[in-house]
């Protein structure tokens, strides 16, 4: 049956069973025929995998791969027609550049003059006519890129595969070939699925764009939607330049951050707490009075079109790009028209874990014990003389089976040095700066992920203990064992 979408992807998962690993999490995608979709996200996030559970060099979990509508999990590689270009060409150094791309024609036994034909037509296609004689050690890296690329289309893939192809060249190749691959893409009708870590080549040679982190997906829409609507803030942070500050809605249309109110264009009940996106070139400088808000130029650097300036206003500080070119130390107002203001329901941070109650009834999180007891947090709890725990009602309480979950928020969360002193321990997987804090993800050794917010900055990777006070978590009781 013929569909529109040449392949779909329905909930794939792909953990590793060493180690049990999600690298890929609850994928669904649906790419059409002749699509140019780009994954986007930073080292680790799973693009790798996910390509590779299309190409077939990996199994998924669980979850549908279908190609045309069919599901493919069991098809091996070869009988996918589906080709793959690596960011390490990978290409036999001791064949000249014909043999190379006509390794795997030859296996399939195609005839000697269709392969020449064909060898002749993709070295054509990637602007390397005439060079079938020379030596793979001969050529430039953008050279040798652009065989492995003539190397996947002489089969005639119907998607062609390519996992980050231009990491290994230098900027200026880059972004030539960047424009030659688009151009090919759009020449030859295939469906490409693309592999970056690199959000400006995302945004110029995609139709759609997938941003994913940790495994799962954050964001699927065109270049001009996730740059104009990020979905959350991570979207808002990875995709260009931004400016992220926690807020309030104040009233209809009416937002509070970075010390001012602003009008725009989002509507969200008053209250509601959220994360506001600018984009440093939807600030414009003016004279204080004539502000929204005021602050001091702490930086000022030269781009060639622009200039990046940072203002400190209060606690918070914002990005700018202008062509004015006030001077360090120089008072200025910034005005923010509404359109240039993106407001997104802030995700909920609160932390959420489960606790063990011990043998006497105290509670315990990984493996040390909290300073409270489960009678202060049943209502009207107390322990009989057998030691059985009633509520309020003098029902007995089965605690055998029971947990508590314990509720933090990212503020009441401190992040030390001294890993020892924390109640957990783990390291930064994630960070974004949020005008006034910034907001870290830990994730813990113990597998679970902490949101904790904190004024300094810390680094990707470093390793910190988490100081959680017992006073400041809240315990509700979970899960009863039978009576
Ligand atoms: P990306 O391509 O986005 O940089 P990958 O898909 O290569 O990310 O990897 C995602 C995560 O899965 C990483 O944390 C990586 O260490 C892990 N991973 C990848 N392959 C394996 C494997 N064979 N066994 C265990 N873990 C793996
Ligand atoms: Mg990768």
């Amino acid at each position: 049956m013929e569909t529109e979408n040449i392949i779909e992807l329905r909930h794939v998962t792909k953990s590793f069973a060493d180690n049990g690993f999600v690298a890929v999490n609850d994928f669904n995608l649906e790419v059409k025929r002749g699509e140019f979709v780009t994954f986007l996200g930073p080292s680790g996030c799973g693009k790798t995998t996910t390509l590779r559970m299309i190409a077939g060099f990996e199994m998924p979990t669980s979850g549908e791969i279908l190609l045309n509508g069919n599901p493919i999990q069991n098809l091996p590689p070869y009988e996918r027609p589906i080709n793959t270009v690596f960011q390490r060409y990978a290409l036999f150094p001791h064949m000249n550049i014909f043999d190379n791309i006509a390794f795997g024609l030859r296996q399939k036994k195609v005839p000697k003059d269709q392969i020449e034909k064909k060898v002749k037509r993709v070295l054509s296609l990637v602007d390397l006519e005439g060079f079938e004689e020379r030596r793979v050690t001969t050529l430039s890296g953008g050279q040798q890129q652009r065989i492995a690329i003539a190397r996947a289309l002489v089969n005639e893939p119907e998607i062609l595969l390519l996992d980050e192809p231009l990491g290994a060249l230098d900027l200026k190749m880059r972004q030539e070939m960047q424009l030659e691959l688009k151009e090919m893409h759009d020449h030859l009708g295939i469906t490409f699925i693309y592999v970056t870590h690199d959000q400006e080549e995302a945004l110029t040679m995609s139709d759609k764009i997938v941003i994913m982190s940790e495994g799962k997906i954050q964001q699927i829409g065109t270049p001009e939607d996730v740059y104009n609507e990020p979905k959350n803030a991570f979207v808002a942070d990875f995709v260009g330049e931004s400016n992220i500050f926690s807020g309030i809605m104040t009233g209809k249309r009416r937002v509070r951050f970075c010390g001012g109110e602003f009008t725009c264009v989002d509507d969200f009940p008053e209250g509601t707490h959220i994360t506001a996106v600018v984009r440093p070139e939807d600030v414009v400088l003016t004279t204080p009075e004539k502000g929204m808000i005021q602050g001091e130029v702490t930086s000022v650097i030269f781009k060639g079109m622009h200039y990046e300036i940072a203002v400190q206003s209060g606690r918070n500080e914002m990005e700018i790009r202008s062509t004015r070119t006030p001077k360090v130390g120089e008072q200025v107002g910034m005005v923010i028209e509404p359109d240039g203001i993106h407001v997104i329901q802030a995700a909920e941070d609160t932390n959420r874990f489960l606790v063990d109650i011990n043998e006497n009834y105290r509670l315990s999180y990984n493996g040390k014990v909290l300073d409270t007891s489960v009678t202060k947090l049943i209502r009207g709890g107390h322990r009989l003389e057998d030691g059985t725990i009633v509520d309020e009602n003098g029902d007995k309480l089965d605690l055998s089976r029971a947990k508590f979950e314990a509720e933090i928020q990212p503020s009441d969360i401190e992040m030390t040095d001294n890993y020892e002193d924390g109640l957990v321990e783990g390291n930064i997987s994630n960070l974004i700066y949020q005008g006034d804090h910034y907001s870290y993800v830990i994730h813990a050794d113990n597998g679970q992920d902490f949101v904790v917010y904190d004024e300094d900055l810390w680094n990707m990777n470093d390793r910190v203990g988490l100081v959680m006070p017992v006073e400041k978590m809240k315990f509700t009781l979970k899960k009863q064992g039978r009576q």
